[in-house]
């Protein structure tokens, strides 16, 4: 069904001055089943972007059918490119979707040339193209079907279990052509014993609260298994790991069960990065529903969009242990175009080193904290969560040598 076939909609050809500047806007759509949304559909040029090498990486291909994207995470880092289009990048980014209706065509198109390399094609490194709307467009069975005829390997990273629907098409695409899946899952609020996350409402609805337009992580994870069932691979992104929300360890342990319980192939992590837009969302949810962590996470990302290299290397020693543990392999990243690395392409373990091989943070922990980890390393097997008695926030669990520093 198109949507000239909604009972209800309105058109507002040219209604946004970003947008009528693409000059290839077909029309704006609006319709009660996406309530608060529209659509800007438009006639793309070309479907296939090439994301430049920086030195010593490959260069990779993406394909973003949407621009836009109504799962609206708060943490999104894509939102700030709604911004070439004199869109903001929050609530927009949420509610004005460009949908690129021509993207299957175009791209067989360019598939076609005799230039073409066949090299692995990324999709879901922007946003996501099993957000609801493909429910409707469908642009997805005609992209799949495109690369697998042309012979062109595919990964896909995505929120949406509408990805379910193409299992039949994806299956058969990986016959011909490597087909590597990964499902993006921040947050395991569901299941989680009360004890080890703080008795403050804080975990209550917090996947739905930070990511209000996403299936559930439920759903998502029997989406993975899906895939799964049909003899596919399907990786885990466990990302971003949030600070003082998603960061203790009893979560970090329930999200690996899960995600081993659900068939998961591997899993990577990283934590939050906050662009200057994306920040100034972000907080300003955090201030709804956190209040009590504005100063904190003001402090910890005052250096820029990273947290400071002693969090992130703090972050690897607890979760690496806890992924050896669940028997997951650590997944690799695709640094070109932020996705899962093709399977067509060689591993580089070099790229993405192990935790084990990383260097140690540069401060000692405490002769408490280092126990800590030791029991961590040989304790926790799965299905046997570590001792999550202490209910607290992340802060209260770090030695406190570190905690000075860090917040
Ligand atoms: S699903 Fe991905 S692209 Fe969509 S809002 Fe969330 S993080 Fe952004």
């Amino acid at each position: 069904m198109r949507w000239n076939e909604q009972k209800l909609q309105t058109e507002h050809v040219g209604a946004l001055p970003g947008l009528a500047r693409l000059n290839n806007l077909v029309r704006s759509v609006q319709t009660p089943e996406f309530a608060g949304i529209t659509f800007h559909e438009i006639l793309a040029k070309s479907a296939l972007n090439h994301v430049p090498g920086q030195s010593a990486l490959p260069f990779g291909y993406t394909i973003n059918p949407y621009r836009g994207c109504s799962h609206a995470c708060t943490y999104c880092f894509a939102r700030p490119t709604h911004q070439y289009l004199d869109l903001d990048a929050g609530k927009d980014f949420d509610s004005e979707i460009i949908v690129k209706v021509n993207v299957a065509e175009v791209l067989r198109k360019e598939l076609a040339k005799p230039t073409w390399g066949r090299h692995p094609v990324a999709l879901g490194t922007n946003t996501d193209p099993y957000q609801r709307a493909e429910g409707r467009y469908r642009l997805m069975p005609g992209i799949i079907a495109a690369l697998a005829d042309s012979k062109t390997p595919i990964s896909i990273l995505t929120k949406g279990t509408l990805l379910r629907r193409d299992l039949d098409l994806l299956v058969e695409a990986s016959a011909r052509v490597p087909v590597d899946l990964a499902m993006s899952i921040a947050i395991y609020d569901e299941g989680l014993p009360d004890a080890g996350l703080p008795d403050d409402g804080l975990r209550a609805g917090l996947q739905q609260s930070v990511e209000p337009g996403t299936p559930t992580t439920k759903a998502r994870l029997a989406t993975v298994t899906a895939v799964r069932e049909r003899g596919l691979d399907c990786g885990i992104f466990l990302m971003p790991i949030l600070p003082f929300l998603t960061d203790t360890r009893a979560h970090l342990d329930e999200a690996l069960r899960q995600a081993k319980a659900a068939g998961a192939t591997s899993v990577l992590y990283s934590g939050l990065n906050l662009k200057p837009a994306v920040k100034d969302w972000y907080l300003q949810w955090l201030a709804r529903d956190h209040p009590e962590l504005v100063g904190r996470y003001r402090e910890l990302y005052a250096g820029g969009q990273y947290a400071p290299k002693e969090y992130r290397t703090w972050l690897a020693a607890r979760i690496g242990p806890l992924i050896r543990a669940h028997g997951l392999e650590r997944g690799v990243v695709d640094l070109s175009t932020g996705g899962l690395r093709s399977s067509a392409l060689p591993a580089s373990p070099e790229r993405m080193p192990p935790p084990a091989t990383r260097k140690p943070p540069h401060f000692a922990p405490t002769a408490a904290a280092a126990s800590d980890l030791a029991q961590l390393a040989v304790g926790s097997a799965v299905g046997s969560p570590v001792n999550t008695a202490r209910p607290s926030l992340i802060a209260a669990e770090l030695p406190p040598k570190w905690a000075p520093t860090l917040f």
